[in-house]
């Protein structure tokens, strides 16, 4: 029993002190988790007022409210990775499923299958750069053009 309250001690301290250390020297930095998220809703991953992304998916200079810069990271191709991962995730076994349980026409296929895929790649392409985003920021991975 001392040994599970030892280790949860020193996870706790261990948590705590990552928490500060991954997000910033000042103590107001949200986690790495709280940031993810804000990332993920396109809001700033420090203060959560200002935007992320602006014009669908272009990167703010930085942010309106705190002032935070963003405009030095360079995400590369991680967001579109990142969204194709998912969407493959879990349109394939939806489309297994179908395929294995009905016999559509191909054309029935690809007008369900296309726009579904197509609109679900849209609607994640900007959260999935707004989490990678925020890792970079939390995890201080600056760019190479750094301001
Ligand atoms: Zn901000």
């Amino acid at each position: 029993m001392q040994i599970i309250k030892d280790f949860a001690l020193r996870w706790r301290q261990g948590t705590q002190g990552r928490r500060y250390a991954m997000a910033g020297s000042d103590p107001k930095c949200p986690s790495t988790m709280d940031a993810l998220i804000r990332g993920t809703l396109g809001q700033c991953p420090r203060c959560s007022h200002g935007r992320l992304l602006h014009h669908y998916l272009k990167i703010v200079d930085h942010c309106s409210t705190c002032g935070e810069p963003y405009g030095h990271f360079r995400p590369d191709d991680a967001a579109p990775w990142l969204t194709i991962l998912i969407v493959g995730h879990i349109t394939m076994p939806i489309v297994l499923a179908l395929e294995q349980s009905f016999e559509l026409a191909m054309w029935v296929e690809l007008a369900v299958y296309l726009p579904f895929i197509v609109l679900l790649t849209l609607a994640l392409l900007p959260r999935c750069k707004g989490v990678i985003l925020a890792v970079m920021w939390a995890t201080k991975a600056e760019g190479s053009e750094k301001i």
